[in-house]
């Protein structure tokens, strides 16, 4: 086998608590993950020399070994003494720096596709631990769906998938650093906690009103005291039928649960309208 193919889906928070901040800077969370049907498609192929090369039509992400992608095929060289080249196609349909993790699942595909292609037989487990190395979010993207994500992100529960819904995801045309966001809640007085437990109910009730009522992230008033637009989004999305929504991550992505994918596609075509947001989607959960 010469070549592997992979979609590699963005995630959405249902709920992000940041617990506190670790001595080492890291921040401890508490974080329920859904996987969703938006994809980066990734291929890896043996290249016949000794280069990890990355070819892709992504705006506003550097090809070269800053990117995740060669990150994680670096490491997976490095660790299992590979010195065969590759050539990675990426075709970009996640929304950069959007708080959907798209750098991360790029990564994760790629530790998967190496694992692969090369036919390493690295188990799962092998590969979250690598994965923790390029970044906190990583293990979560290589096991997926939905999951409680604890520690810095490297402690993860699998959970009962979700029920079917419409997900409309919107993100506005600024570009927010997760770096600010977590410094601007440190210095937070007041700091908002959502009910993990409570959604973690809900989840394994397979209530989506409930999901929907539980929904809260600790880092969405900083993004949204900085970036107005992520309120405006949420009520216009609420207004349009949604049973809940939310930042996603750091932000500035807003997402909305639907009862099903018809209704988020209405909803999609009112946000639109309102010019408030640069990319628009619809996905399910995954
Ligand atoms: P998270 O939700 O994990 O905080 P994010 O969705 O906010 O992630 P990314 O899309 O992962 O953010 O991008 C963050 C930065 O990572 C980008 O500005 C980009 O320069 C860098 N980056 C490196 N590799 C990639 C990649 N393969 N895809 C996207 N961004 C990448």
């Amino acid at each position: 086998m010469d070549t592997v193919a992979l979609k590699a889906p963005a995630k959405i928070n249902l709920v992000l608590n940041v617990v506190n901040r670790r001595p080492d800077g890291y921040h401890e969370v508490r974080m329920v993950m859904q996987s969703i049907g938006l994809y980066d498609e990734i291929t890896v192929s043996k290249s016949g020399d000794d280069r990890i090369v990355i070819e892709s039509d992504a705006k506003g992400i550097p090809l070269n070994e800053d990117n995740l992608i060669y990150r994680a095929a670096a490491l997976i060289r490095e660790t299992c003494g590979i010195k065969d080249g590759v050539k990675i196609t990426l075709k970009k349909n996640i929304p950069v720096a959007a708080g959907l993790a798209g750098g991360s699942t790029d990564a994760a595909a790629t530790l998967k596709g190496m694992n692969e292609l090369f036919d390493l037989g690295l188990s799962e487990d092998k590969l979250c631990k690598a994965g923790v190395k390029i970044g906190a979010d990583v293990p979560y993207c290589i096991m997926g769906r939905t999951a409680l994500s604890e520690g810095i992100g490297e402690v993860l529960t699998p959970l009962k998938g979700i029920p079917e819904c419409g997900i409309l995801i919107a993100k506005p045309g600024i570009d927010v650093s997760t770096g600010y966001v977590y410094k601007a809640f440190d210095s937070l007085k007041e700091k908002d906690h959502p009910d993990v437990d409570a959604m973690l109910k809900a989840v394994d009730e397979g209530d989506l009103f409930a999901i929907a009522d539980n929904l809260g992230n600790s880092l969405e008033g900083v993004t949204e005291a900085e970036y107005p637009v992520i309120g405006k989004i949420k009520e216009t999305m609420i207004g349009a039928g949604a049973l809940g929504s939310l930042m996603s991550g750091s932000g500035p992505t807003v997402f909305g649960l639907f009862k099903d994918r018809d209704a988020a596609c209405r909803a999609a075509d009112i946000v639109k309208e309102t010019g408030m947001a640069k990319d628009i989607a619809v996905a399910g959960p995954v």
